[in-house]
């Protein structure tokens, strides 16, 4: 309700200038561009992802989530995915967490298909627990208040869930997670690989502990912090991050894979770049990938300081995927060309939109989609002119005008928007535009402060 209130003026400014800009020519207002901040941005985005959230409080006030009574501190993901071919994984996940309410006698996790083996408390005392479905009710030896931390470990293993697109994929001699699902509903899928507060909301540090055969490379999230070989010849791959993320955005990529490092001198210092990528595609992927380092001091300047600690790319047989810190990028895609510049120009934007940010919910999706989708336009009139960012913007505004109300069931507001259009051309293209216009109506010395 409190969006309502709060977003439909704001949407409506905007669409009267969009109107406005069809009517008078839609770019001269790009020509005033030039100016930076780190702060303005930043605020337009914090101010709708706040009024998102309200709303969000408001729409579920009698549908809780999870993150309601639980705050994940940090996973301590131990996964093995030592034999690809039989399709399967085990893990123990320790689970360090607090609560903001005055007692809980249970921790409430998301876990799809895997089946759990056992519950143990830090203490390794064996704790009683239900799984029905996806939910996963563990019974805690002694209750919980605010300011306590407790640590749970889950053992569980299995063949574990996607779908076409979304969830944990085995791929010939590869396997890796996509943490979203376009025909999932709720579309978070961290819980197709460990046990999880599985939504936009909760936030939380993550260890990843990843054995795989001698042959195979795992690469997640954050730095990589040591590669141990163990006893039964696996190696263990240790991987930390150290900024919070919601659960689509952990990752894990496993495969013969070889690695082309790079740097890019950052607003904050040196920034390491991955791109572990097949190892037909070294050659290729120097050539895919020769503007990243242009591109993120595009971005830097426009929206601040990179905000994590590595910039990776990794090439999946699906994608693309904005895992922070670990682009899944499609193999294809790596070409040795700049075909598809485009496409990771859009993903490593959501590491400031979406990843640094998150939308409270899929209903306001188009806050990490729709700002990749205008970033594809933003990125090429900084690199290339204005010309090829007005030739960008066009194709959208005409299937935002012509065509997608007879896609998407007739004229839809950007939020809330309905599970199936999660991923569809409104959230994309028309919150494209609708930033785009955000833009003229402000002005750049507003709107990038
Ligand atoms: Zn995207």
């Amino acid at each position: 309700m409190f969006k309502f209130i709060g977003l439909i003026p704001i949407i409506g400014l905007i669409l009267r200038k969009f109107n406005k800009i069809l009517q008078f020519g839609q770019f001269n207002h790009i020509n005033r561009m030039i100016m930076i901040s780190k702060v303005s941005i930043k605020s337009v985005v914090l101010t709708l992802c706040t009024l998102a959230g309200l709303h969000l409080m408001a729409q579920n006030h009698s549908n809780r989530m999870l993150s309601d009574t639980i705050d994940v501190v940090n996973y301590e993901l131990n996964l093995s995915v030592t034999d690809l071919s039989s399709q399967t994984i085990s893990g123990k996940a320790g689970i360090r967490f607090t609560t903001p309410l005055t007692e809980i006698n249970q921790l409430i996790l998301e876990l799809k298909q895997l089946q759990v083996d056992s519950v143990k408390s830090d203490n390794d005392v064996l704790l009683g627990f239900t799984h029905v479905g996806n939910r996963l009710s563990i019974y805690l030896d002694q209750a919980m208040s605010v300011g306590d931390t407790s640590l749970v470990y889950v053992f569980y293993h299995g063949t574990p869930f996607h779908e076409a697109w979304g969830g944990f994929h085995f791929a010939g001699s590869y396997a890796f997670n996509l943490g979203v699902g376009f025909e999932s509903i709720p579309h978070n899928l961290g819980k197709t690989w460990f046990p999880c507060v599985d939504d936009f909301v909760d936030r939380a540090f993550y260890d990843y502990h990843i054995s795989v055969d001698n042959t195979n490379y795992a690469v997640c999230g954050g730095l990589l912090q040591s590669i141990s070989t163990m006893c039964d010849g696996t190696l263990m791959f240790h991987w930390k991050s150290d900024r919070t993320l919601p659960t689509y955005l952990a990752s894990v990529a496993i495969g013969p894979y070889e690695l082309v490092a790079d740097t890019v001198s950052g607003e904050a210092g040196q920034i390491p770049i991955t791109y572990y990528v097949r190892p037909s595609d070294t050659t290729r992927a120097r050539g895919s990938f020769i503007n990243l380092p242009l591109i993120t001091g595009i971005y830097e300047e426009a929206f601040g300081a990179y905000p994590f600690q590595r910039i990776g790319i990794t090439g999946t047989s699906l994608g693309a995927m904005e895992h922070a810190e670990n682009i899944f990028y499609p193999n294809g895609s790596i070409n040795g060309t700049l075909s598809d510049e485009w496409l990771y120009a859009h993903e490593l934007s959501h590491m400031w939109f979406g990843n640094k940010v998150t939308c409270a919910s899929d209903a306001d999706i188009w806050l990490n989609e729709g700002w990749a989708r205008w970033c594809e336009t933003y990125f090429r009139e900084k690199l290339y002119g204005i010309e090829a960012a007005r030739n960008n913007m066009r194709p959208l505004m005409k299937n935002v005008l012509q065509y997608i109300h007879t896609k998407e069931g007739g004229y839809r507001p950007l939020s809330p928007m309905p599970p199936e259009y999660t991923y569809g051309d409104n959230v994309y293209d028309k919150g494209g535009i609708v930033t785009h216009a955000l833009r003229g109506y402000l002005g750049d010395s507003l709107f990038f402060g």
